[in-house]
């Protein structure tokens, strides 16, 4: 068969990771030891020639999957930013959406349940509430996951994948 070396691995580990992903998709893969004099060793992934462009696929959407799994913080795409410390475009929300919507889900949730707890206790001690009040708290409750929407929406969290700095929104702090 003939053989052709399609990634090169400086440790044993990962290069039994990509043989396996290759052989789960019917590709019969080989690990050779690196023995060229120049190399300080490692481990060469082959397939046969006939697989190549197949192989090659597999792993680039192996690799893909890996780096979702890795990063899995929604939405992936880089914004238009960048990293005002090391230039890197890749800055990325440091909180996804949905994650932020749902915990103002709730606390909002918890919020009416706290107001409940305050009536009932209110009511048990007999004392009135001003109920302009207790409106102006419900509706307070009810709004704070729009408020959270609007406020991770305008100014986001974001991180630099690269050098790991933080900031928020558009504004750059050190
Ligand atoms: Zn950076």
């Amino acid at each position: 068969m003939d053989l052709v070396t399609i990634d090169r691995f400086t440790s044993s580990g990962p290069a039994a990771v990509a043989r396996a992903t290759l052989e789960a998709a019917g590709i019969d893969a080989f690990l050779a030891d690196e023995i060229d004099a120049h190399s300080h060793g490692g481990v060469r992934l082959q397939v046969a020639r006939d697989d190549v462009p197949t192989a090659l696929d597999i792993l680039r959407e192996a690799h893909a999957a890996a780096e979702v799994i890795e990063f899995p913080r929604e939405p992936l795409d880089p914004t238009d930013d960048y990293c005002r410390r090391c230039g890197s475009e890749e800055v990325y929300p440091l909180v996804d959406r949905g994650r932020a919507y749902a915990r103002a889900l709730v606390l909002s949730i918890f919020g009416a349940l706290l107001m409940q707890l305050l009536a009932w206790i209110a009511r048990a001690a007999d004392f009135a509430l001003p109920r302009g009040a207790m409106n102006a708290a419900f509706l307070a409750v009810l709004a704070a996951p729009l408020l959270v929407a609007v406020a991770v929406n305008i100014s986001p969290r974001m991180q630099c994948r690269n050098c790991r700095l933080e900031w928020r929104g558009r504004q750059w702090t050190a």
